[in-house]
């Protein structure tokens, strides 16, 4: 078993899902955790509010059946994930403004490439034979021919000879779910990473998985239960603002806003970047660390929820809007709040600027357009996350930091660490574990 001096025990710098991996991963090996988190609750940009009495997230959160890391984490900590999440086959119904009926439906019976084949033959009924055929054989490329270089995803789909409608009712949208970039600036290597780890392995992995219940009981409660049953430290509403040499003391020196020192033999730091960035010592060779963090370049998401006089009527799970304000209608009828409807809206910083009240007044007006027996609703919310994402542009793999530094026993965490991802809860997990595999290997 590692160990680790109790009195200078291993910090883990930030409680979203990345550090409480992290975090896990090494108080379940034997080490002495000391948690530090500013916010006063745990799951950073993965965690639950409390609105008009209804516990909603701070963002509408999807996963695919593929996020093994993250489903196993789960189930790691008591969360059984057969009930915290509503599974549905691949599929994909695309709503244009005014129009009830879907202008694009992707349902095909299997992601299989044949199934998936006929589905997208279907989609195209309207395209001349001779545009049908070659983004066909375009589109079965886009999943499984590997790129020689990273191209912008817009160029990419054009080169495979996707149609305009295709891209703009299909292939835009989801891009804009999946790496919350425009499809102009978007990388089409993290995008076909993410397509071909979704859709080349079967049906489970193709599932599109909504939460049922509020993200903070499926992973930062019961994992901040199981870190303090192993005796591990926890500090919420504590804002670090440097991390020093430790002088003869420890390593590292953790200093917050009151002055308040907490010493350490080794820190994970798991911030977003920009924190991350503020944090790092302005020492000479963490200097590349340094740069690669400033180069990431982050984007927003907001999420409208809006609350009905009463029960929605039964609407599919999950509904693309098309040349609306929001993206992807999801009924909160699964998590068990059958009035509310959520709303995202990614890329939100190319948005004009509005109230919240003015926000969430026009996605309910344009769905009431589209979905008329909705009516209008009672209230609504938006929570906009100005730090959502990284923004996933192209070669953003280039620009990476890794997760060890130069400074021994000074590692980073979080989903703009994980090559490949995009910023997603799978990104996040996966870099908790290899922080903390990667600071293991370093104990005696
Ligand atoms: C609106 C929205 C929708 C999203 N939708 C999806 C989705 O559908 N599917 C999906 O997989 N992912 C989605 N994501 C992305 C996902 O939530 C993130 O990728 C993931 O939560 C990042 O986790 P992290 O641990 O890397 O970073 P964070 O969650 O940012 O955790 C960092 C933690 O560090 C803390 N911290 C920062 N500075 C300090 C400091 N100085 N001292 C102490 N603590 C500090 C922060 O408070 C925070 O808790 C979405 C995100 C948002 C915001």
């Amino acid at each position: 078993m590692a160990t680790v001096p109790a009195s200078h025990p291993v910090v883990v710098l930030g409680a979203g899902w990345a550090g409480l991996t992290a975090a896990l991963t090494l108080a379940r090996a034997g080490v002495a955790v000391h948690l530090i988190e500013a916010a006063a609750t745990a799951g950073g940009r993965a965690r639950s509010l409390d609105r008009d009495g209804a516990e909603l997230d701070n963002g509408q959160h999807v996963l695919v059946g593929a996020c093994h890391a993250t489903l196993d984490q789960l189930r790691s900590v008591g969360t059984n994930t057969d009930h915290a999440f509503a599974a549905l086959p691949f599929g994909l119904r695309m709503h244009a403004p005014g129009r009830p009926h879907p202008a694009l439906a992707l349902e095909p019976r299997s992601p299989r490439l044949p199934a998936l084949a006929g589905g997208l033959w279907k989609s195209l009924a309207g395209t001349p034979l001779h545009r049908r055929l070659p983004a066909l054989l375009g589109a079965a490329s886009i999943l499984h021919r590997p790129l020689d270089e990273d191209h912008d995803v817009r160029e990419w789909l054009q080169t495979h000879r996707q149609p305009d409608m295709l891209i703009r009712q299909l292939w835009e949208p989801l891009c804009l779910a999946v790496m919350n970039t425009p499809i102009r600036s978007a990388s089409a290597q993290i995008f076909q990473n993410v397509l071909r780890l979704a859709l080349n392995h079967g049906p489970d992995d193709a599932r599109l998985l909504i939460p049922t219940r509020p993200l903070g009981s499926l992973y930062p409660e019961p994992a901040l239960r199981e870190l303090r049953e192993r005796g591990a430290t926890i500090e919420t509403g504590r804002r670090i603002v440097a991390i020093e040499p430790g002088g003869p003391e420890a390593r590292y020196q953790l200093r917050d806003r009151n002055h308040r020192v907490t010493y350490a033999n080794a820190v994970i730091l798991a911030t977003a970047p920009s924190a991350a960035a503020r944090l790092l010592p302005a020492a000479p060779e963490l200097q590349p660390h340094h740069r690669a963090l400033m180069a990431m370049g982050e984007r927003s998401i907001c999420t409208v929820y809006l609350r009905y006089p009463g029960p929605v009527l039964e609407r599919p799970p999950l509904q693309g809007l098309i040349d609306q304000h929001g993206q992807w209608l999801i009924p909160r009828r699964v998590a068990g709040e059958p009035d509310w409807l959520a709303v995202v809206i990614s890329t939100a910083d190319d948005l004009p600027a509005m109230t919240a009240e003015e926000r969430w007044r026009r996605v309910a007006e344009e769905l009431e357009r589209t979905f008329p027996e909705l009516g209008i609703p009672q209230t609504g919310h938006v929570v906009c996350e100005r730090r959502a994402t990284i923004d996933a542009r192209v070669d953003l793999d280039a620009l990476r930091p890794v997760a060890g530094t130069p400074w021994p026993g000074l590692f980073l965490a979080g989903d703009y660490v994980t090559p490949g991802l995009p910023s997603t809860l799978e990104a996040a997990v996966r870099s908790g574990l290899e922080s903390a595999h990667k600071l293991l290997e370093t104990l005696p």
